[in-house]
């Protein structure tokens, strides 16, 4: 089995901490499409395996046209997919727009919220509301979409635990079966990063994050949800099938600007520029970039990512020893798995350093 990325590097208004790739010249989305539309005949199915996962992220997948999605839709090789994820901006979409997608086959939305709470949402540069995020959830839901899964952000500058938790409970309410919760990351060049810099905003103190982190986590297991990777959390059977395939090996192809593939131990990658994209692929000069994991490459990765998830790492797959990080309470075994506690998760990415080769 294999997955399908497509990226859609398209944004009406770039978020004040984002330093992922995407654009806000919307005027080129009519030749991406076309572009993309010919990167995915040619190379879907790249991983000689069948697709079982679609997802279309960004960027701003919903900025695209339901017209626009429909080309894309045309040529994507469907028969064996369960799980079919569009990204959407709840400033986007209309009933309409999402009954398009789920006549198109799409079974599974990711929604940007970030959070309910409209003063953080300007803070930081958000182009809806958090009436716009409740109204979008029920939309979807009432057009059968009811699989949703939502970013929220915690940490933000002048958050306080009581809208965090405010901010899980409308999620609860709301019957999100997916949450996706990351604490705020000041991204060098960022907008964001410059008002820190010049003390126009101040961060969230490191305790106080880490204790939101921990309500979360306690809150949402409390609701039934298992939480299954550091930053992810599902109600039993929800799990994003996807992103399980960039955690347990599963080749994927990745199609469109910047996007990364991975395929029998070797990654390759568009550029991340989208002129250079459109023309590689109508002139077919595309260049794409990649590299050959070595053993220690591969080591390295299945602890990272292993570690990041509740199953762990085998303990038979770690070298050297791990008593001292046992003893102190930052991993636990379990089944012969070697899992991270609440308390290592907190400390995750030191642990994972001391445990990766050179
Ligand atoms: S919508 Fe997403 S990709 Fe676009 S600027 Fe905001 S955070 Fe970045």
């Amino acid at each position: 089995m294999s997955g399908l990325y497509i990226h859609i590097p398209f944004c009406k208004k770039r978020c004040l901490y984002c330093d992922f790739f995407s654009t806000t010249r919307l005027e080129r989305q009519d030749a991406y499409v076309s572009a993309l539309v010919q990167e995915i005949k040619a190379r879907q199915d790249e991983a000689g395996e069948p697709i079982r996962t679609i997802y279309i992220g960004g960027g701003t997948p919903s900025t695209l046209s339901l017209e626009a999605m429909t080309r894309i839709n045309h040529v994507l090789n469907r028969d064996q997919v369960a799980e079919y994820t569009v990204e959407v901006n709840p400033g986007d979409v209309t009933k309409e727009y999402l009954q398009g997608l789920r006549a198109l086959g799409v079974n599974r939305l990711s929604m940007g919220v970030q959070s309910f709470q409209d003063d953080l949402l300007t803070l930081i540069g958000r182009r809806h509301n958090a009436q716009q995020a409740i109204d979008a959830v029920h939309m979807a839901q009432e057009a059968g979409l009811d699989n949703i899964s939502i970013d929220l952000i915690y940490a933000l500058p002048t958050q306080t635990m009581d809208q965090w938790k405010a901010d899980i409970e409308t999620a609860l309410t709301l019957g999100i079966r997916h949450i996706s919760c990351y604490g705020l990351m000041y991204e060098p060049g960022t907008a964001l990063y410059n008002e820190l810099m010049n003390e126009r905003i101040k961060a969230i103190d490191e305790d106080t994050e880490n204790a939101m982190y921990d309500y979360l986590c306690e809150r949402l297991q409390q609701a039934g949800f298992v939480h299954y990777e550091v930053s992810n959390f599902a109600l039993p059977g929800y799990a994003s099938q996807h992103n399980g395939s960039y955690w347990n090996n599963t080749p994927y192809v990745g199609v469109g600007a910047g996007a990364h593939s991975y395929i029998r131990n070797v990654r390759s990658w568009n550029p991340d520029d989208l002129d250079a994209y459109i023309r590689g692929i109508e002139d077919g000069t595309l260049i794409r970039e990649q590299e050959t994991l070595t053993e220690t490459d591969r080591y390295n990765e299945h602890i990272m990512l292993g570690l990041r998830t509740c199953q762990g790492v085998a303990r038979e797959d770690i070298d050297g020893d791990i008593d001292d990080l046992l003893e102190a309470g930052l991993l636990q075994i379990k089944n012969n798995r070697v899992i991270a506690t609440q308390q290592g998760i907190h400390l995750l990415n030191r642990i994972i350093e001391d445990l990766m080769r050179d």
